[in-house]
């Protein structure tokens, strides 16, 4: 392998996923930054899908790690190998084209003898062999084209599509099932895990069978899980179903009922009064949405819908109501015409349309009764988001959001797979696993051992019971000898390379004088770096008011100051790393993710520890719930939570062995509050340095140059 170095613990981690991969079971690896996690699970996993003619899924939670794999990792790892190997990238539906969705426009807009360029020039694109994922086409992100053509598993016709033989979904399905290693996210894993238990079926899946998974990146598998299983409507989504339906252009009329309306012996009164039951639910979707946008303050933009009062909640119930009555009638009237369709029928493209719809609108009916009585769902957050993109129609999206998911990853994931690696860089606290595990139901809800016991696995169990007696396993908590759990330290020199830098006098973060002391301190930290560095929030106000005192200064210094939101965070990212003294302010997702190796990443500063904003619908829910049960959700949920993203952020510094750097903290409560010891604690062991700020920026200048 070219500039193959040895390593102990990717070593020692490839010789358990191997096993775990040959046996079944559980490992939950964290692998410090520098283990080489990816080719410590891509070896046995290629070896064994080899060896077994059956796939491995890698699933990451972000595309930079999936390209990185595909592109980079497995040209490398699978040329080690005698046996070719094929490995695919497997996105979401969305991503791919439907052609059957692509003629129907074209055929819709020619109609009306409108032309669109823009489907002209994906029709050329498809007809010339294009791959049908739309990151091949030069398409903007947003452009709302794609959502007129891009496949959707609730208008896939599957076996009954005209295109079945033809269709990219189907096509890379097939292209997967023949893969030894299918390249997945988090996303497209759990949507095909609840597409399989929904349909009973593997027909509208995008993942082929497979028993052997790898989980990477794992500490965002419970974000992943809470919006992959979390229900929407609002009346944009009400309006495309009834779109489906029917629309009109130029007094045509298209659509389902009208392609129906040609068939024999459907009444001609049915179809009327389906359509006039159409346009009742589109007013009242239209009144719903109307009422649901005064719920929300000024400047709120979420708000749970069990904190409606008084007038609020009458209206917006009523108004639900009315919504639900008028779906359930629509259901009902579109049944009526579903009974009138002969036998022979059955097969029509339009009848088959109209099966799929009508499911979906009674989905979307039960989804709306949970909403009206929302006590009749104790597992599920009902909560309000306004999205004010068009300030003249606010539209307002609905979700039921899982209280925890733990139970749902545990039954639909956990107990279904035979081998699974669930690794990530940041995974414990203080060494522990154990908040991790029980967020994501691998600790409480354990899997017994009888199922491998079933499948004649035993001896691979008293191996495994043996192995977790050894000195380097953790026996985990509920003593279930099927999951295994190891901490892989980095083999990074963090003590000699890496600082931590700690301003013991700092205003604390309630203060009002913090903002003047966090302009204060970046800018002295950024003199004593030379810039080099990535400076980070939690929250976008801060960021603002921090870039505007700081970013004059460093201008006059000749350095470029960056600001989140700029530019798009690809090309944002890449200045950054080609602009040695560049200096990033940034929140949110620049977290983690960060890759920037060198010298152009010499100083992370953290301006707040992470905690999350307890106004959060979900938060705050998910903190109630705790609180109620007699826990305390600050420990339980919030410090945990912000210990894993300061990992993150303390992570992004040193990438490479030679990388040197520091991490400085502004945030006093690291040393004053009693859960402070905790995020030190979980960071790998380097040099510390504390003091007033101007000490510790004496501290930072000396430390950075003595780099060279
Ligand atoms: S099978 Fe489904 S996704 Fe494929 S072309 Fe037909 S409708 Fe579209």
């Amino acid at each position: 392998m070219p500039e193959f170095e040895a390593r102990l613990s990717q070593v020692e981690m490839a010789h358990d996923v191997t096993e775990i991969i040959s046996d079944g079971g559980i490992l939950v690896a964290e692998a410090g930054t520098g283990v080489g996690k990816s080719f410590a699970y891509l070896i046995p996993a290629l070896a064994w899908a080899i060896g077994n003619s059956e796939p491995v899924v890698i699933s990451t939670a972000t595309i930079n790690l999936q390209q990185q794999i595909y592109k980079k990792d497995f040209p490398i790892v699978s040329s080690l190998f005698k046996k070719p190997a094929k490995a695919v990238v497997v996105k979401g539906r969305g991503n791919y084209l439907c052609k059957r969705r692509l003629y129907a426009a074209i055929e819709e807009d020619a109609l009306f003898s409108d032309s669109s360029m823009k489907l002209r020039e994906i029709l050329e694109w498809d007809n010339g062999g294009g791959s049908g994922d739309k990151s091949d086409l030069a398409l903007p992100d947003d452009d709302p084209i794609w959502s007129r053509v891009c496949s959707e598993s609730d208008y896939c016709l599957s076996l009954h599509c005209p295109y079945h033989d033809k269709c990219h979904v189907i096509h890379i399905r097939l292209e997967a099932a023949s893969a030894q290693l299918i390249i997945a996210n988090h996303h497209v894993l759990l949507a095909d895990l609840e597409a399989k238990r929904i349909r009973e079926g593997i027909i509208n899946t995008v993942l082929p069978s497979y028993q052997a998974l790898v989980i990477d990146e794992a500490h965002a598998l419970e974000a992943s899980a809470t919006s992959l299983f979390s229900e929407t409507f609002s009346k944009r989504s009400i309006q495309r179903l009834l779109l489906r339906l029917s629309r009109h252009k130029k007094r045509i009329q298209v659509g389902i009922l009208a392609s129906l309306s040609k068939l024999p012996d459907i009444p001609s009164m049915l179809i009327d009064a389906a359509r006039l039951q159409l346009e009742n639910t589109e007013s009242s979707a239209d009144a719903f949405n109307a009422v649901a946008a005064t719920c929300f303050l000024e400047n709120e933009s979420s708000v749970l819908v069990k904190n409606l009062s008084g007038l609020n909640r009458t209206m917006f119930l009523s108004a639900l109501q009315n919504l639900e009555k008028e779906i359930a009638l629509l259901v009902t009237r579109l049944g009526e015409i579903s009974e009138a369709i002969a036998q022979e029928l059955e097969d029509e493209e339009s009848v088959i349309e109209l099966r799929i719809t009508l499911r979906s609108l009674e989905e979307m009916a039960a989804l709306l009764a949970q909403f009206i009585k929302p006590e009749s769902e104790p597992g599920s957050i009902f909560w309000l988001q306004v999205d004010k993109k068009n300030p003249k129609e606010p539209i307002v999206i609905c979700s039921a959001t899982p209280l925890d998911v733990a139970p749902i990853l545990s039954e639909r994931l956990f107990e279904k797979i035979r081998s699974c690696i669930c690794t990530s860089a940041t995974l414990t606290i203080n060494g522990s696993f154990q908040w991790w595990r029980s967020r994501v139901g691998l600790l409480e809800r354990g899997i017994s051992e009888t199922r491998l016991l079933e499948a004649g696995q035993s001896k691979s169990n008293r191996d495994l019971k043996n192995r977790l007696s050894g000195q380097t396993l953790e026996r985990n908590s509920i003593q279930n000898p099927r999951i295994l759990q190891k901490n892989y330290p980095s083999p990074f020199p963090y003590s000699k390379n890496a600082m931590l830098a700690i301003d013991t006098e700092a205003t604390p973060p309630d203060s009002p004088e913090f903002q003047a002391y966090l302009n204060t301190a970046v800018a002295k930290l950024l003199k004593a770096s030379r810039g080099r560095a990535l400076v980070l929030f939690t929250s976008h106000k801060a960021l603002r008011d921090t870039y505007n005192a700081v970013s004059p200064l460093l201008e006059q210094e000749g350095v470029l100051a960056l600001r989140q939101g700029q530019k798009d965070r690809y090309s944002l990212l890449r200045t950054f790393v080609n602009d040695i003294s560049s200096v990033l302010f940034a929140t949110e997702s620049f977290w983690e993710g960060v890759d920037a190796p060198g010298e152009t990443l010499s100083l992370v500063i953290i301006t707040r520890l992470p905690f999350r904003v307890p106004t959060d619908p979900i938060q705050s829910s998910r903190a109630a719930a705790i609180d109620a049960r007699g826990g305390n959700s600050f420990a339980e949920m919030s410090i945990p939570e912000a210990v894993i993203l300061f990992k993150q952020g303390f992570g992004r510094l040193i990438r490479h062995s030679q990388d040197r750097g520091v991490v400085a903290v502004l945030d006093v409560r690291i040393l004053k509050k009693a859960y402070g010891s905790l995020f030190i604690s979980s960071l790998p062991r380097c040099r510390l340095a504390m003091g007033a700020l101007d000490s510790i920026c004496r501290d930072v200048a000396e430390f950075l140059d003595n780099e060279r």
